[in-house]
């Protein structure tokens, strides 16, 4: 079954999967992720994807349907996750074409705008390991050096200022009407996203605790 976090992009999905991974035992999926490492190792799809990514559009719905479909082979009596996707209105119907009750719900972390701009254009991430810091909330010890696995601390490309305000409007126009997708079959539920990771994770746990 499918758990969808949802939410802007900077509402802290990624943080709050890996939390709920460790500390609940669901899996989670994370597209963004997912498609980082196919540009990483050069793959076909990482080719096509590098540019739109950077600039903060969507890549093709066919390319991620592909991606969730061989990522969720074996899954069937899971809990996943979902970080990342849908994303528009036809990812979410594609979900729904592989099974009609695989969505058991959908979580949106709700998080004001001028938050979400100082989240993302502060963020950092090991390029090696994956682990967030912020510039200036959370940095990590040595600049530029991962606390966790001493690898590279970098900005993604698409943490730019002009892709952030991008991947905000994207977001409002392509992805906030899944919102309503799911509303519609009674199964949105939406928690605060600002406060403490600790708080927001309880709250979410409550909340997805009651789905699965
Ligand atoms: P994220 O890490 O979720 O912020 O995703 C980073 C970027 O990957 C997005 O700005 C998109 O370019 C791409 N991406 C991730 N998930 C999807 C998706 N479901 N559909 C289309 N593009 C996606």
């Amino acid at each position: 079954m499918i758990i969808v976090l949802t939410g802007a992009p900077g509402a802290g999905k990624g943080t709050q999967a890996e939390m709920l991974a460790a500390k609940c035992g669901y899996k989670t999926f994370s597209t963004g992720h997912a498609l980082r490492k196919h540009v990483k190792e050069g793959t076909d799809i990482g080719k096509k994807a590098e540019a739109i990514m950077a600039r903060g559009d969507l890549v093709s719905d066919a390319v991620l349907l592909e991606i969730l479909k061989a990522e969720l082979q074996g899954k069937e009596s899971d809990v996943v996750l979902l970080d990342g996707y849908p994303r528009n209105i036809p990812q979410a119907e594609a979900l729904d074409t592989i099974d009609k009750q695989i969505v058991k719900g959908a979580v949106q972390l709700e998080v004001p705008r001028e938050e979400l701009i100082s989240r993302l254009s502060g963020r950092r991430v090991c390029a090696q390991c994956g682990a967030t810091y912020h510039a200036e909330n959370s940095p990590p010890e040595n600049e530029g050096v991962c606390d966790k696995c001493g690898g590279e601390v970098v900005q993604r490309t698409d943490d730019s200022a002009e892709s952030v305000a991008h991947r905000l409007d994207v977001y409002e126009e392509n992805t906030k009407p899944v919102l309503d997708y799911y509303r519609e079959k009674n199964l949105f539920h939406s928690v605060s996203g600002t406060g403490s990771p600790e708080e927001i994770f309880e709250r979410l746990k409550e909340v997805i605790g009651s789905l699965t």
